[in-house]
């Protein structure tokens, strides 16, 4: 077997089928014991739980190459134990432990020749995901489910550099308090496509919600959690209920406080204190972080002095120091790399 003949560096962010998924049925109060498929469709009822009631909750994560030939995941555990907490919320039956893992250790090792190498930027995403299956029309759970893994390869997501990019204040809510917005599901995204496609006629990357309660505190963007530099050199991120809590976000925390010696702090952050910020960011698995250089709050800019050219000092290190973890260049916390193969 050899590595794919694929052009990697110019891949984009869109479906490739790759040779495996992974499927695992749960029916009459248990999950079957799982296994590899080659069937990339799936058939099922009209009526399905997912189709009516949107009954669905999902992960994402990336396996790569490291600079020593390893095929690795990172804290890959972190993931097993959002899509429960996820699944909970929305009445769906949790995985039992260790079969997240397992089922991730399998699927990348079937699919291992469509891991981009080393120094491509490109990873091989992976696409957990558990939904209702059965028929299902008064309102209530499903009661069979399947969860699902597909992997497709994907570019690198900066492509000649990381140019910061210009984000608007919503004029729509994300999630409600007490709502859906901390569990990562289907329906969170369903209704962040209009705000998105509007916020892209008008010019704008992407959105930044403020709490839905008060407008008073940021929140996130439709997939991204928000890095702020203070003038003092002080790392802090919003804290919220209903903010999905971003797995690369909490690592560059620790990051920051453990490996930079940096001040990092988790609060509430007013949106009225952003002007006097000096950096920002959004970080997610897609980018690790996507530096912002302007936020538009109704034709009223707010430029960060980091400019928009290139990413703020702090947010570089952040960025250079976990990304160089992530690829085995700089010495991991323990259980932070999870090798495959
Ligand atoms: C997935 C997601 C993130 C990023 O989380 P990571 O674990 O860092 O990939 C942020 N916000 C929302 C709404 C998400 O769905």
């Amino acid at each position: 077997m050899a590595t794919k003949d694929i052009d990697w560096g110019s891949l984009g962010f869109g479906y490739v089928q790759t040779d495996f998924s992974y499927v695992s049925n749960y029916k009459d109060g248990k999950w079957d014991e799982g296994s590899l498929t080659a069937d990339h469709n799936i058939t099922l009822s009209e009526c399905a739980g997912v189709l009516q009631y949107a009954q669905t909750v999902f992960e994402g994560l990336k396996a790569y190459t490291t600079e020593d030939g390893k095929i690795v995941t990172f804290r890959p555990d972190l993931n097993a134990q959002r899509l429960n907490d996820s699944a909970a919320r929305l009445e769906i039956p949790t995985l039992p432990e260790g079969r997240f893992i397992e089922a991730v250790e399998k699927v990348v090792k079937a699919n291992a020749d469509w891991v981009p190498p080393y120094g491509s930027g490109a990873t091989l995403y992976i696409r957990p995901y558990i939904f209702g299956f059965n028929p299902v029309i008064g309102v209530k759970p499903a009661d069979e489910y399947q969860f699902r893994i597909l992997c497709t390869p994907v570019g690198p997501y900066f492509k000649g550099g990381a140019k910061p990019i210009t984000i608007k204040v919503s004029d729509f809510d994300r999630a409600a308090p007490h709502g859906t917005g901390h569990i990562k599901a289907g329906l969170n995204y369903a209704m962040s496509l209009h705000p998105i496609v509007t916020a892209h006629k008008e010019g704008f990357d992407e959105n930044m919600y403020l709490d839905a309660g008060s407008r008073t505190y940021v929140e996130e963007t439709g997939g991204a959690n928000f890095l702020f530099v203070t003038k003092e050199g002080k790392v802090v991120t919003p804290k919220s209920n209903s903010i999905l809590p971003s797995i690369t976000r909490r690592s560059l925390m620790y990051v920051a406080k453990e490996i930079l010696g940096l001040e990092a702090e988790e609060r509430e952050i007013r949106f009225d204190e952003v002007k006097d910020f000096a950096e920002c960011g959004l970080c997610g698995t897609a980018a690790v972080i996507s530096p912002v250089g302007c936020i538009n709050d109704h034709g009223k800019e707010i430029k960060f002095p980091s400019g928009m050219e290139e990413m703020g000092p702090t947010t570089k290190k952040l960025y250079e120091t976990l990304t160089g973890i992530q690829m085995g260049r700089i010495e991991a916390p323990k259980g932070w790399i999870h090798v495959i193969k």
